[in-house]
């Protein structure tokens, strides 16, 4: 989490607008991918599955190569393909690589705490790559500090590196093993030795982690939509509790802890592509069941439905599909926008806005309109949009949410921004009516949510809804970022 910094970047400069954009979604947090097998090459396999998975961060990108002998690294701030060009593909040549592309939740956005992370440990070099959140990597950092570790980053991860050397006794499986009993939180993780690829899913499995295999190769990756990429063949889900070793005898499974399935439902709801199967559901197709489940929550007479693109339109079809009412595109969002245009002043702001998003005025005017977006975490696009869609002569905007109030921070890897500022939980519903300006709003029900997984659903992650937190959470990760 990014604590002490909501409202400022990370250089300490006041948000700019696209960053406010950013703030009222719940912010991705990492992928994670790697791969093993001779005659491959490994380092353009890992960029192309870290290109797949840059939904899950934009900050930085890394990919580490083993030949065998040794690991070498390449890692910095950006997108894959500004962090990575051909000559550094060029010299990571090897059997076996992993690659990381990072959105920070822990520790400030910087290169160094850019992933993967290597290390030379008694035992040789490791690289390993993170997604989730540990609860209690301050106390673990705060003993490892005091009994003589040395600290580079501020990232959590670094926690994981430095269990790994001082449990390395006998192999990397034993030290992993003890070290998912000291650790707590979220982590699905790729950890690379000079001859073994490993896959770590936490307990809980909040973060999603996956096994492919692409010719005599094995690929692991957090999501399914990266081994689609890269040609390989979706083999299953990585347990909650499970370490995946990949070496030269193939895979061993190694059932290191029990599984207490809790995955974080907000995959399915925004985060994951909507190409990915997790845990056997397809997210496109629970995200238009949700929109279906909305439907049938709240019916109100109108002319069309449309979406807040992309991350609202498969809920939207599903919604106007249960009902039977036209599903048209009404805002049309720009899809070229990179990181690098030039930031629109105070006073142009309403340019920034529209060159995000424009209303199709033909589609919108006149019209009675059930809006669907999958989530409002601050409300502050919200009501940009319905104020562009008003303009447009939008007559009623009911706006429907295809997930409950957001009424808890996340502290498991998802920068879902500190309670006071989640407008859920400052405003009542007819006051958040009032702030984003619809002649309705409606969020889909938790029960509601739940029963699109079905009855033999497994367990899942729902604290930022319902406060109910599988993994505790310290008192001071509460209020302060690791950092
Ligand atoms: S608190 Fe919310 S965002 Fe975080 S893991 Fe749980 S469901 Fe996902």
């Amino acid at each position: 989490m990014n604590f002490g910094l909501n409202g400022m970047d990370c250089q300490g400069t006041e948000r700019n607008w696209e960053a406010d954009w950013r703030a009222d979604k719940p912010r991705e947090e990492c992928g994670v991918f790697g791969v093993r097998g001779s005659d491959l090459d490994v380092s353009r396999i890992t960029y192309y599955g870290l290109y797949a998975l840059q939904h899950r961060g934009q900050e930085s990108a890394g990919i580490a190569v083993s030949d065998g002998d040794t690991i070498k690294l390449h890692k910095n701030m950006g997108l894959v393909p500004e962090v990575f060009k051909e000559h550094h593909l060029d010299s990571l040549t090897g059997c076996m690589a992993i690659g990381h592309v990072r959105y920070s939740t822990t520790g400030a956005s910087l290169a160094i705490n850019a992933q993967p992370l290597v290390f030379r440990y008694a035992k040789g070099m490791l690289a390993v790559a993170h997604n989730g959140n540990l609860t209690n990597a301050r106390e673990l950092r705060t003993a490892l500090a005091n009994t003589g570790s040395i600290f580079q980053s501020t990232i959590d991860t670094e926690v994981l590196v430095n269990l790994i050397a001082r449990y390395c006794g006998n192999s990397i499986e034993e030290a992993i093993m003890k070290l998912m009993i000291d650790v707590k939180g979220s982590y699905s993780l790729v950890v690379m030795s000079e001859d073994k690829l490993i896959g770590v899913r936490d307990p809980y499995g909040n973060r999603p982690l996956c096994l492919g295999r692409l010719e005599e190769a094995y690929v692991i990756a957090s999501e399914t939509c990266a081994l689609d990429t890269v040609g390989a063949e979706f083999i299953r889900d990585i347990e909650p509790g499970e370490i995946v070793v990949v070496d030269d005898r193939g895979i061993t499974s190694i059932r290191a802890q029990n599984s207490k399935k809790r995955t974080c439902i907000f995959e399915y709801i925004y985060f994951a592509r909507p190409d990915s199967v997790i845990d056997g559901y397809n997210v496109n197709w629970c995200r238009r069941q949700m929109g279906r489940q909305l439907a049938r929550e709240y019916q109100v007479d109108v002319d069309l439905v449309m979406s807040v693109p992309d991350s609202g339109t498969a809920a939207a079809k599903g919604y106007a599909e249960e009902r039977g009412l036209p599903f048209e595109d009404g805002l049309m969002k720009n899809r070229y926008i990179g990181r690098t245009f030039i930031q629109p002043s105070q006073s142009m702001r309403e340019i920034a806005v529209r060159l995000k998003l424009n209303p199709i005025k033909s589609v919108v005017e006149g019209k009675r309109i059930v809006l669907v977006d999958d989530s409002i975490v601050r409300g502050t696009t919200s009501s940009k949009i319905v104020k562009m869609l008003r303009d447009a002569g939008a007559r009623e905007i009911h706006l429907c949410i295809s997930s409950p109030p957001v009424i808890g921070s996340c502290y498991y890897g998802i920068d879902t921004s500190d309670p006071e500022e989640l407008i859920a939980c400052k405003m009542t519903h007819e006051e958040i009516e009032g702030h984003i300006g619809v002649d309705s709003l409606h969020h889909l029900s938790r029960e509601g949510l739940l029963n699109v997984f079905g009855e033999g659903r497994p367990g899942f992650c729902t604290a930022c809804f319902d406060n109910d937190y599988p993994i505790e959470i310290p008192a001071d990760l509460r209020k302060h970022a690791l950092d």
